[in-house]
């Protein structure tokens, strides 16, 4: 599994790399970056809350 932020969605709250920071950063612009590189299997179930909280849906999980 894959996390991927849509750049143009986020609002740049900071919640999902309080929740999961082994996936997801801020970068330069204010904005969450997702890593590239697969979930590790023991954080899984955090950047799935990450993305269930983040406000404007910005956050895919996907296979
Ligand atoms: S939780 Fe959503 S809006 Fe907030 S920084 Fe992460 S991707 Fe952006």
């Amino acid at each position: 599994m894959r996390a991927h932020v849509d750049k143009d969605i986020c609002i740049g709250c900071g919640l999902c790399p309080d929740i999961c920071p082994e996936v997801f950063s801020m970068d330069d612009d204010g904005k969450a970056i997702a890593s590239a590189e697969e979930i590790p299997e023991d954080v899984i179930d955090s950047a799935k809350e990450a993305e269930e909280s983040c406000p404007v849906e910005a956050i895919k999980i996907e296979e």
